[in-house]
């Protein structure tokens, strides 16, 4: 039995209690590892940790460049060792390895973006009057808190604490608890460079138990959290007992809205890739399908036919669709399949899981087509997280713009179409955080800030934009 221990002030522990969790291969159900289950004790350590370091004189005396050199290291680390660090993210989360690798990559890249910033963070003079100097310091936040969800596990945790530590700030991180292994993977890399010892702290456990202790822990001065609505609005009122900020990267019901102009062929690649990456696990899925009534049919059977030809197989073996995580999100998707039936809907590909032989040690669903729900049903409006797209019709720009502003999520929207004003039209009246025009990306590239409007939360990640998360502001005056 692989036992791995979990990384706090630079030292590898078990919990206080001596207690574990497992964490499976969503392909095969397998035993990967265990974990220690950290609770309350193990956060306190953590964070007591975190804040010794944070005011130690030698983190307050570390300079800006040093700390971006070693962030560099740390992305070169991750691609030197890039091809086992995928196969492991893949054996956690099932996704395919070609994923699994980009994931790496990305992960890479937000330590060498953020790198480049660590000795960048400006204030400004400002003019007030004659004899007042008057400036701004952005100086660091202190002690800060991320909450990973399973789907990106590697990615979301760099995207996050790499911005944080470029500003000075230092770590707890709390991985889900279903996919823990690369984020103590990451704490090993860290572990070898020559950032103080408390900088970065990795807690596995339960969200409930672990989770709750973090974003409850009055020593902290920042959560960013990415995961479910119904969880981030917890976190966001457990830290308003500590008045505490709050960077929430929540769920998403995106849309791509094809006009009758755009180039099908084109649309179709990323239409498909869009619901199919990390098997529709992703929250900027493009799950809504908003196609002009004139292109609609051929469209969907265009679509149809590529869904029903999506290989199917375990992470390791690199098809272009993986597992369900588990049981639990398996019989979630089940039931909106359940309720999409009572609604009326017409299943034009897929709607059940794959029951191939040698695939039953996982939860493996079908590419899946939904027509003919109300815009305003239950499975049109909530995220699945599965490879399910539901499509709808439309006849004008108007009524484009209004399904597509028509859910409580506002994460992306893809527009698809070859008029240029059309296009920025519509995406001005786009209420998400991220518009793709001609293209949709998962989030897209690092340095593109990334967010939500609505429900799908608030702040932003990603890009320059995620150092504001990091800095707290301080006015200077002083007269002469
Ligand atoms: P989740 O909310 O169940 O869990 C997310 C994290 O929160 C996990 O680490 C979990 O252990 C922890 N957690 C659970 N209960 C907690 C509590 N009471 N207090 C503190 N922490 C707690 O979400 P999930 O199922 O892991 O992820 C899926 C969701 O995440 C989807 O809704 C998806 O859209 C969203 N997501 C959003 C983004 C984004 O950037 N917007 C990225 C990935 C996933």
């Amino acid at each position: 039995m692989v036992k791995k221990l979990m990384y706090i002030a630079g030292e590898w522990r078990e919990s206080a209690d001596m207690a574990w969790l497992e964490t499976n291969s969503p392909s095969t159900g397998d035993l990967l590892a265990e974990v220690p289950r950290g609770k309350a004790q193990d956060i306190d350590r953590a964070v007591q940790a975190a804040r010794t370091c944070f005011e130690s004189q030698e983190w307050q005396q570390f300079i800006p460049a040093e700390r971006g050199r070693i962030l560099h290291k740390i992305a070169a680390a991750l691609r030197d060792d890039a091809e086992a660090i995928a196969l492991l993210e893949t054996q956690d989360t099932g996704k395919p390895l070609t994923q699994g690798r980009k994931d790496v990559e990305a992960a890479a890249q937000y330590f060498e973006y953020y790198a480049g910033m660590a000795d960048k963070i400006f204030g400004e003079t400002i003019p007030v009057q004659p004899g007042i100097l008057d400036y701004t310091l952005r100086e660091p936040i202190g002690v800060t808190a991320h909450i990973v969800p399973w789907n990106y596990p590697l990615q979301i945790i760099a995207r996050s604490t790499a911005a944080a530590i470029a500003t000075g700030n230092v770590v707890v991180a709390k991985p889900a608890e279903d996919t823990p292994l690369t984020a103590l993977k990451l704490a090993e890399i860290i572990d070898r460079t020559a950032l103080p010892k408390g900088v970065f702290n990795v807690v596995t456990g339960f969200g409930f138990e672990a989770g709750a202790a973090l974003c409850e822990h009055p020593g902290i001065d920042h959560i960013t959290f990415t995961g479910s609505v119904q969880t981030g609005s917890g976190v966001m009122a457990a830290a308003a007992k500590n008045v505490k900020p709050v960077t929430l990267e929540l769920g998403g019901k995106s849309p791509n809205i094809l006009f009758e102009d755009c180039d099908q062929q084109e649309a179709l690649e990323w239409v498909t890739r869009s619901i199919i990456q990390n098997a529709g696990q992703t929250c900027s899925a493009g799950s809504r399908l908003l196609i002009h009534r004139s292109i609609k049919e051929d469209f969907l059977k265009k679509l149809a036919e590529k869904l029903t030809a999506i290989t199917i197989g375990k992470g390791e073996d690199d098809a272009e669709l993986g597992p369900i995580l588990n049981a639990k999100q398996y019989e979630r998707i089940e039931s909106f399949m359940e309720t999409a039936r009572e609604e009326g809907a017409a299943f034009l590909a897929g709607g059940k899981r794959e029951d191939r032989q040698d695939l039953s040690g996982g939860y493996f669903f079908q590419p899946t087509i939904i027509d003919g729900l109300s815009p305003d049903s239950y499975v049109a409006q909530e995220e699945i997280f599965a490879p399910v797209v539901a499509t709808f019709a439309f006849d004008t720009e108007e009524e484009a713009v209004r399904l597509a502003n028509g859910t409580e999520y506002g994460l992306v929207a893809g527009v698809w179409t070859k008029d240029g004003a059309r296009a920025h039209r519509v995406a001005s009246k786009i209420r998400a955080g991220q518009v793709f025009i001609n293209n949709y990306g998962a989030g897209g590239g690092v340095q593109m800030p990334f967010g939500g409007y609505k429900k799908s939360g608030f702040g932003r990640e990603k890009g320059l934009e995620a150092l504001r998360n990091y800095t707290v502001l301080k006015n200077v005056a002083l007269k002469y």
